[in-house]
């Protein structure tokens, strides 16, 4: 009987078919590719095999590649070419990609500090409101394991481009700006209503879905939606030069006299914040934990947790909260160092 590897499915960053039509060794498409592990797949023809590929998967990336393969190579008519060598590589996951799973999110805080956008009675003013919220929204998804980049500082204004260049440069998974709306040419307004832009449809683009996802959570709140609360402007800059799904949210109209008091409220904005923060992780297929309850504790922790929760050092609650210094105090004469 022969010997047969196992490689556990969970070690597999990627798995790659390579198709070739020249004669080479597995040895050196190994060191070619630098795969960990190369597995001859025989000859085959072409059509037989997009015809087991579409088996597995429908539209699959696989089967258009094949045809890059065929196109690429000029020198062979797609007709003749009958027979191509697969070999499938093995990539295992390195330390690398664990850390690229990490999403990041860029959270941009609408406007500035000199941002001149009121209410007509001037007691809220959307720059505090964005500002605030993104510290909220923020907080929320770093809970959550979300790296989370800002455009701004609370006493900038960058310009559009220079808010999108952050997010790009960052490699973003999703990026929200943050405002609060308003109509009418002064004096309270009756527009009221959530509503969120992005650039364009299709609404299964994943801007789209990204918006979805908040106003499913925002509807869950009981939060005033105006319409079907997605609406597509190309007109906004930072809807159309970000590199990820981008969204812009108004958060209700600060015309409006009881929404104004609504969107003031610190109550309100954790709502709002939190409903944001769940779509954003749904979004992003990250699970949403609410603060202090069924924290999980990462897997590079958990020997020394668990000894410190045997030990009576920590309680054994909340893995992810910071430590005030009280705790800290506590802590260290727990453990008999003062
Ligand atoms: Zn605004």
């Amino acid at each position: 009987m022969k010997q047969i590897i196992t490689i556990p499915i969970e070690t597999i960053e990627e798995v790659q078919l390579y198709l070739t039509t020249e004669k080479t060794t597995l040895k050196k498409i190994k060191e070619e590719t630098q795969a960990d592990f190369v597995i001859n797949g025989g000859r085959m023809d072409l059509e037989r095999l997009q015809e087991s590929l579409s088996g597995i998967l429908s539209e699959t990336s696989l089967v258009a590649s094949t045809e890059e393969v065929v196109s690429e190579q000029s020198s062979f008519a797609k007709d003749k070419v009958e027979k191509l060598h697969s070999v499938l590589l093995i990539r295992r996951k390195t330390e690398e990609a664990e850390e690229r799973k990490i999403k990041t999110v860029c959270l941009d805080p609408g406007h500035g500090p000199d941002t001149v956008n009121e209410s007509p009675d001037g007691s809220f003013k959307e720059s505090e409101f964005t500002w605030d919220m993104y510290e909220r929204i923020r907080s929320l998804l770093e809970r959550q394991g979300i790296r989370v980049v800002g455009t701004r500082t609370k006493y900038e204004k960058p310009s559009l481009n220079d808010r999108c260049r952050i997010s790009n440069e960052a490699n973003a998974d999703f990026f929200l700006s943050i405002h609060s709306n308003a109509a009418g040419a002064g004096g309270w307004n009756e527009a009221r209503g959530l509503i969120i832009f992005t650039s364009s449809g299709p609404d299964t683009a994943p801007r789209n879905l990204a918006a979805k996802d908040i106003l499913k959570w925002m509807r869950e709140a009981s939060v005033w939606i105006r319409g079907s609360g997605l609406a597509y402007n190309p007109d906004f800059y930072v809807l159309s030069h970000t590199n990820a799904p981008a969204n812009l949210i108004e958060y209700g109209f600060h015309t409006n006299q009881e929404e104004t008091a609504l969107l003031k409220d610190f109550a309100y904005r954790n709502v709002l914040a939190r409903a944001t923060a769940k779509g954003i992780c749904d979004f992003l297929g990250i699970p949403y934990t609410e603060e202090g309850e069924g924290q999980a504790v990462s897997s590079w922790a958990k020997e020394a947790w668990d000894k410190a929760v045997a030990k009576g050092i920590l309680d054994g609650t909340r893995p992810k909260d910071p430590l005030t210094r009280e705790e800290y105090a506590v802590t260290l004469d727990r453990l008999q160092l003062i």
